[in-house]
């Protein structure tokens, strides 16, 4: 299976933070070598033709927050094969009464048409963008660079972002987003899209410490969201293409069996039965696999036991349509073309989140649909439509004794009801269908409980904590284990600033 059983770096995983990581060394020049286990590249970031015709990822498809990063350009992914579509409006929010919100990259265009339709509105919008951009700044550089105990307290004290007064900010951030976006506006169907895009983080509106989770806002006004044409793994198609063109080797179907641990370094992997033997280890699986199942006993590290990962919080339902989707609230394309935030008022996410606290899959779930057909001609036959509903609460583990196999087909259902109140119609262009509830999470990504974050996104398990206090700086637990992934600061998510972080840090080690 290898070219060779010997590298400056092994790699294990090739999710997006670690083909970043593997990227950024490849292009240095050292030889690298990158062991996944399923048949395709990506992780959490990749596409297949699940219905013959249509191309569904299988994970993460909107792309915000790489596109805040240096990521792209430094790699060159354009010359590999990546194209971004941008999605403009970014989000749109439909309601059931008829009215209709619209995001867009363009923040006076979506201060004015909030105005025009809410009255108070548009100004509270353009307040909040203006009170918060420093803010969101800070929140972008802290994610471009190891996590240090100090650096947000600095960052906000002296930071030369912030506009508002450093206690005023800190007020807000220490509140639940849900509370923040109360304080900023009155209109309800302003607050309840933008509380639920902070919700997509998994954190509640009412979770303590959580008011960055909407704070960071103005930074999708800066990047945008995009998709790369294709599909989502066209991100790591790009990246799998340029290890390969700066010399290094990328398997499938290479399930790491165990980190080589000798003389307290990490000396290797064994994988499919050969032992592979590298100066360093990166290990860009999740960190429970890391280790529970790659370091041998010994080498465990205490904080193993302590890893909150939480009872899962999302599902997905992959639709393939004959037709496209229609809104009764604003038909044609402009509403198909960004995040569809299907969510009525912050009541509904409070009701689906106490339902999930019992154990229970929500009966009434808010839902994110996308139908990036609408963008991308290659994702559907002429005149299909992908259409993917992401919905919350649900646990992985059930309470009464209910286990998944017994309730996926009346959720699925359920899901398809939710979007019929918002579309009707749609359930009769259904052609094709992939359901990826908590279970399919884990035993096809391998993110435990279902949590596409790997850990739960909590104060207690960001920044200098994540995944464990004494293991944030990308370096693991035995010399020569190097840690990426969203495991690692800054968290979940398409982003890659775990990956770029940690190469620096293997860049200066190895150097
Ligand atoms: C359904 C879904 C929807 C999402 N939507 C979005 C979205 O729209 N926008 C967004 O920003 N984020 C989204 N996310 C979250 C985001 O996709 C993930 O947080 C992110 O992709 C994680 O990337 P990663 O590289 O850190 O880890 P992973 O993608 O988890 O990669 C880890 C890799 O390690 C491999 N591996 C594990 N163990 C071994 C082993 N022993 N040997 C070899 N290989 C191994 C795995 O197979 C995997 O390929 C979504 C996720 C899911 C699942």
């Amino acid at each position: 299976m290898c070219a060779s059983v010997d590298y400056d770096v092994v790699t294990i995983g090739a999710g997006h933070n670690g083909l970043i990581t593997s990227a950024y060394l490849a292009q240095a020049g050292y030889r690298v070598g990158v062991f996944e286990r399923r048949d395709i590249v990506g992780g959490a970031v990749s596409t297949k033709e699940v219905v013959p015709g249509y191309q569904f990822d299988l994970g993460g498809s909107a792309h915000i927050l790489i596109r805040l990063t240096p990521i792209v350009d430094e790699l060159e992914l354009d010359r590999y094969g990546l194209t971004y579509l941008e999605l403009d409006p970014m989000f749109v929010a439909p309601f059931p009464d008829g009215d209709t919100v619209f995001i867009y990259r363009d923040v006076d265009r979506t201060a004015n048409e909030l105005e025009q339709k809410f009255p108070g509105s548009g100004e509270a919008y353009r307040r909040f963008i203006d009170d918060w951009s420093g803010f969101a700044q800070t929140m972008k550089r802290m994610f471009l660079s190891s996590p240090s105990p100090f650096q947000l307290g600095r960052q906000m004290i002296f930071g030369p972002s912030s506009r508002l007064n450093w206690k005023n900010e800190l007020r807000h951030i220490l509140r639940p987003y849900g509370e923040v976006v109360r304080s900023y506006f009155d209109e309800e169907k302003v607050r309840t899209p933008l509380a639920w895009m902070a919700a997509q983080s998994g954190p509640p509106p009412t979770e303590p410490l959580t008011g960055p989770f909407v704070l960071w806002h103005p930074l999708y006004h800066e990047g945008g969201v995009a998709r790369p044409r294709g599909g989502s793994g066209m991100l790591t198609q790009a990246l799998r293409r340029h290890i390969e063109a700066h010399g290094g080797d990328v398997f499938t179907e290479a399930p790491v069996e165990e980190i080589l641990v000798e003389r307290g370094r990490a000396a290797g992997i064994r994988v499919n039965g050969s032992i592979v033997t590298s100066r360093a280890v990166c290990s860009a699986t999740h960190a429970k696999e890391t280790f529970d199942h790659l370091l041998p006993d010994a080498h465990r590290p205490d904080a193993a036991d302590g890893l909150r990962i939480g009872n899962g919080f999302g599902i997905m339902l992959r639709l393939a349509l004959d037709e496209p989707v229609e809104y009764a609230a604003h038909p044609g394309r402009e509403a198909r073309v960004g995040l569809q935030l299907l969510c009525r008022d912050m009541n509904q996410l409070h009701g689906a989140y106490g339902e999930f606290l019992g154990g229970q899959p929500s009966s009434d779930p808010p839902l994110v649909a996308m139908t990036f057909s609408a963008v991308d001609d290659t994702l559907a036959p002429d005149g299909g439509e992908v259409l993917w509903l992401w919905g919350q609460y649900f646990p992985y583990e059930l309470s009464n004794g209910n286990n998944w196999d017994d309730i996926a087909g009346r959720i699925e259902e359920r899901l398809i009801d939710q979007f019929e109140q918002y579309a009707p119609g749609t359930r009769d262009k259904i052609v094709g269908r992939l359901f990826q509830d908590p279970e399919w999470l884990e035993s096809r990504l391998g993110l435990f409980r279902g949590n596409v974050m790997h850990l739960e996104m909590g104060l207690d398990q960001m920044f200098s904590a994540r995944p464990a206090l004494g293991l944030s700086s990308y370096r693991g637990p035995v010399s020569d284990l190097y840690l990426t992934g969203a495991s690692t600061h800054p968290g979940g998510g398409i982003m890659g600033a775990a990956g770029r972080n940690a190469a620096r840090v293997l860049l200066a080690d190895l150097s």
